[in-house]
C-alpha cells in the first residue's frame, strides 16, 4: 500500500470520526474514579502526527481529557534513563493476563509486578523516578517537563481534582503499594509514591498534544530525541505486548502496532518510522481500553496498511 497523501488521511480520519459518532454503544467510562464518571461519553476525537507534516486531527481534539495510564509511558521512558536496565530487577516485561489493577498477581509473584504497564508495575517505575528526584513535587516537574518536551507543549499541565479525586478512593493501588513495601519493592513512603503516581495520571492532554507527544517514540529522523534508539524499540516492545493489558493480544490481532491505554478514554499508539497517533473515546471495553478508541484504530490500520505485521487488510 502507498502511503496516504495529507488530504487521503485527513479524508479517512474525518470518516473514522463520523462512523465513531454513529455508533450508538459508546462503552461505559471509568467511573470507579469520581471525576472521571461524569464524562459526557458521545465525546470522540482522533490526530495523526507525522514530522515534517502538519498534525492532522477530526473530532474534538481541542478537548483536554485525563491521559491516565497513557503516562505511564512516559515515566518507563525517563526511568529506563534513570536506572538504565537495573529497573528489570524490580519489574517484569511480560503481558500480565489479567485486570490492570490485580492485587492476586503481585501476591502470586511475590511483590515483582509483572510489567511497568499494569497498575502495580507502573508504581514501580514512578517510585524509581521519584527515588531520582527525591521528592514528589521534583518528581512530577521531571515527568511533566519530559512530557511537554515531547510535545513541544509548555502549556501541558495536571488536573489537580482528579489527582484528589483518585488519592481520596485509591484504596487499590494504596493496597498494591503497601504490597510492594512489604517485599522492599518500594523506595519511598507509599503515600509519597502514589501522590505522585496519582498526580502523574492525571495530566491532561488535547488528542493533538498527545500525538505530538508520542513522536519521539516513533524512531522518526525528526522526532524529539528524547531516548536513544535502542530503547525506543525496546519501549514499543512493551507497548504492543503490555499496553492494553488483558486486551493487548486482542489490540496486537486488530491493529497491529503498539499502544497504550489510560481509563480517561486515550490512546497512544506508535506507527515505527512513520506516525504517533492519538485517539480519545471516554467510554471503556470490558478490559478497561477505550471502545471506540479501539475500532476507530482498527478502522484506521485498516485503512492506511499501518501495522507491524504486513498492510493488507482482512
Ligand atoms: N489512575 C488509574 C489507576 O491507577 C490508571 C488506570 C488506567 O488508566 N488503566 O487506577
Amino acid at each position: 500500500m502507498t502511503p496516504p497523501d495529507d488530504a487521503t488521511l485527513q479524508a479517512i480520519l474525518d470518516r473514522i470520526a463520523l462512523e465513531a459518532r454513529e455508533d450508538p454503544d459508546k462503552g461505559r467510562v471509568a467511573d470507579y474514579i469520581p471525576e472521571l464518571a461524569a464524562i459526557d461519553p458521545d465525546q470522540f476525537a482522533i490526530a495523526v502526527a507525522r514530522p515534517g507534516h502538519p498534525t492532522l486531527i477530526a473530532g474534538d481534539a481541542a478537548t483536554p481529557f485525563s491521559i491516565q495510564s497513557v503516562s505511564k509511558v512516559f515515566t518507563l521512558a525517563i526511568a529506563l534513563g534513570l536506572r538504565g536496565d537495573r529497573l528489570w530487577e524490580r519489574v517484569g516485561r511480560e503481558p500480565s493476563g489479567q485486570a490492570f489493577d490485580s492485587v492476586i498477581l503481585l501476591e502470586l509473584e511475590r511483590g515483582r509486578p509483572r510489567n511497568p504497564f499494569i497498575n502495580a508495575g507502573a508504581i514501580v517505575t514512578t517510585d524509581a523516578v521519584l527515588s531520582g528526584t527525591h521528592e514528589p513535587r521534583g518528581a512530577l516537574a521531571a515527568i511533566l517537563s519530559f512530557v511537554r518536551d515531547a510535545a513541544g507543549d509548555e502549556k501541558i499541565h495536571i488536573n489537580d481534582s482528579v489527582a484528589a479525586s483518585e488519592i481520596a478512593t485509591g484504596h487499590r493501588n494504596f493496597a498494591l503499594a503497601h504490597y510492594l513495601l512489604s517485599h522492599g519493592n518500594l523506595e519511598n513512603p507509599p503515600h509519597e509514591t502514589l501522590g505522585t503516581y496519582f498526580h502523574q495520571c492525571a495530566i491532561e492532554m488535547t488528542c493533538r498534544q498527545l500525538a505530538n507527544a508520542g513522536l519521539f517514540l516513533t524512531g522518526c529522523d525528526d522526532a524529539p530525541g528524547l531516548v536513544s534508539p535502542g530503547r525506543i524499540r525496546r519501549i514499543n516492545a512493551l507497548m504492543m505486548t503490555c499496553g492494553h493489558y488483558d486486551g493487548s493480544g486482542d489490540y496486537a490481532y486488530r491493529v497491529g502496532l503498539p499502544g497504550k491505554s489510560g481509563v480517561g478514554g486515550g490512546i497512544l499508539t506508535i506507527v515505527p518510522d512513520k506516525a504517533s497517533v492519538a485517539v480519545w473515546a471516554p467510554g471503556l471495553n470490558r478490559y478497561g481500553n477505550s471502545k471506540l478508541g479501539t475500532e476507530a484504530m482498527q478502522r484506521l490500520s485498516d485503512l492506511t496498511g499501518w501495522s507491524v505485521f504486513g498492510t493488507a487488510p482482512d
